[in-house]
């Protein structure tokens, strides 16, 4: 589904230029479920930003199902109709409601008229226990609930993969389960997703593939038995003394 190959990307900066990513390499298949860990500053975010092109790579490759997508003149549009993507603060519209929120973009796309589309929501906050919450306004919700309407929101388009940048680290503690939850359900009904995160548990137990990014590389990768019960590289068996 995802092909990466030799993946660059350097800032230029007023200090000169910082090269971030330095030879990324993978292959993502459908229905996959790769979590991403490392240190904060090491381009986890920047990968995942490189693969919907809120980057642009400076050098290397990425396909996506079949045609690569760093050429000029490529449909970004298109691509992120595609690829939903669940950030750290959840970037919900203040002024809409959960329902408008959610169908604002599939509307606006034409994807679907306005009554499918409030029909979609409908059942998409069903399938996260927030169906009560469809004319609430964001500011009316936890945080864990606003996270969860912003995977909501980005499953209404559809998409083929998922991408989330670490969902949980801006929520209070009691509400992280509830968002890990969603992710949970969603990788056992089979959805491609790429997770940075930090839960170490949920990549334990959701994940195909761990992903070791130290210093814009993947140092290591691994299933999670290999990959908590063996850590090869003195760098990574470091980061998991750190974290567990
Ligand atoms: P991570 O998500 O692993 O914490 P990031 O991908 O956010 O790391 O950042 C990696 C490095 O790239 C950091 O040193 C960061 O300062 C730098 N960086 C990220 N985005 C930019 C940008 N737009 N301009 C300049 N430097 C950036
Ligand atoms: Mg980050």
């Amino acid at each position: 589904m995802i092909t990466v190959k030799n993946l660059y990307k350097s800032f230029h900066t007023l200090n000169g230029t910082v090269e971030v990513l330095k030879g990324i390499d993978q292959e993502i298949e459908k229905g996959e479920k790769v979590v991403i860990v490392g240190p904060s500053g090491s381009g986890k975010s920047t990968f995942l930003r490189c693969l919907n092109l809120l980057e642009q790579p400076t050098s290397g490759e990425i396909w996506f199902e079949g045609q690569q997508i760093n050429v000029p003149g490529f449909d970004v549009d298109g691509l992120r109709r595609k690829i939903g993507m669940v950030f750290q603060h959840f970037n919900l519209f203040p002024h809409l409601t959960v329902q408008q929120n959610i169908t604002l973009a599939p509307v606006t796309l034409k994807l679907k008229s306005q009554e499918e589309a409030n029909e979609r929501a409908l059942e998409l906050l069903k399938r996260v226990n927030l169906e009560s919450k469809a004319d609430a306004y964001p500011s009316q919700l936890s945080g864990g609930q606003k996270q969860r309407i912003a995977i909501v929101r980005a499953l209404a388009m559809e998409p083929d993969v998922m991408l989330f940048d670490e969902p949980t680290s801006a929520l209070d503690p009691e509400m992280v389960g509830e968002v890990l939850q969603v992710m949970k359900e969603l990788a056992e009904e089979g959805m491609t997703m790429v997770v940075v995160t930090h839960e170490m548990a949920f990549a334990r137990e959701v994940a195909n593939r761990v992903l070791f990014v130290d210093g814009g590389k993947v140092l290591e990768e691994a299933d999670p038995d290999t990959f908590f019960g063996h850590p090869k590289s003195p760098r990574l068996q470091d980061f998991l003394n750190k974290v567990l």
